[in-house]
Parts: structure tokens; C-alpha cells; sequence
């Protein structure tokens, strides 16, 4: 999708420091990070929430959370690590493309939930 930067980094156009990477999806650091550990897992198809997500997007959000125990283990995340996938303005999604944020690397607790 033309302006989308989450689609822009997949194809490239966008440095991100990539974690991991293959043909169904795309792991990369937060510019923002909101924890120690702050990585953002996208699914290699645009839509912006799981209300939109076709069959075969859900395919990849499948493929996606298989993948998330080795992408945090690759991260160190050993201790646990908690995911977050914002769905609409209320809940703060401020980029349009659906993407599962991984948080570790510190004690989670005050946080929410
Ligand atoms: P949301 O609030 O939509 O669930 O999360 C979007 C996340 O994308 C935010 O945590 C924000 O810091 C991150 N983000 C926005 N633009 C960029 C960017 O250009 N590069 C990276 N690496 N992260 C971004
Ligand atoms: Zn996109």
C-alpha cells in the first residue's frame, strides 16, 4: 500500500534494524521502544486489523505467532516476553498495517497486564 511506512520497510524503501526475515513476514526493532526488548513482528500483506484480515492473511498471522518463540529466543527473551497487537484508534494503533509487538527483556509487571 502506497503510503504505508510499514509496507515501505517491508519493501525496502525503509532502513529498520531487521531481527528476522523470510518470505511470510518481517521482524524489526522499534524506533520507539517502549521496553528493553521492543521488536515488531509484520505479516508480509497489508491490512490493518484482524476485523480486515482475509484467509490467507490469516495464514500469516499463523505462520507469525509459530515463529515468535524463535524470533524471542533469538532476542534472549528466555525469562518471557509479552505481545501486544493494537486493533483501532481506541486502542492506540498508529500505523495501519497489523503488527505484533514483542516486549521483554526487563520485568513486565507494572506495565499493563
Ligand atoms: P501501534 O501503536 O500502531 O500498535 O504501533 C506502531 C509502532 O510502530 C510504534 O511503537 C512506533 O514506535 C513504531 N514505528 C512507527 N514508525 C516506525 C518506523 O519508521 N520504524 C520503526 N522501526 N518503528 C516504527
Ligand atoms: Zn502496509
Amino acid at each position: 500500500m502506497a503510503d504505508c511506512i510499514f509496507c515501505k520497510i517491508i519493501a525496502g524503501e525503509i532502513p529498520s534494524a531487521k531481527v528476522y526475515e523470510d518470505d511470510d513476514m518481517l521482524a524489526f526493532r522499534d524506533i520507539n521502544p517502549q521496553a528493553k526488548v521492543h521488536v515488531l513482528v509484520v505479516p508480509k500483506s497489508h491490512f490493518a486489523t484482524l476485523a480486515e484480515m482475509n484467509d490467507a492473511q490469516a495464514e500469516l498471522v499463523k505462520k507469525c505467532m509459530k515463529k515468535i518463540p524463535q524470533i524471542a529466543s533469538s532476542l534472549g527473551l528466555s525469562d518471557g516476553y509479552r505481545l501486544i497487537v493494537n486493533q483501532g484508534e481506541a486502542a492506540g494503533q498508529t500505523v495501519h498495517h497489523l503488527h505484533i509487538h514483542i516486549l521483554g527483556g526487563q520485568n513486565m509487571g507494572e506495565k499493563m497486564l
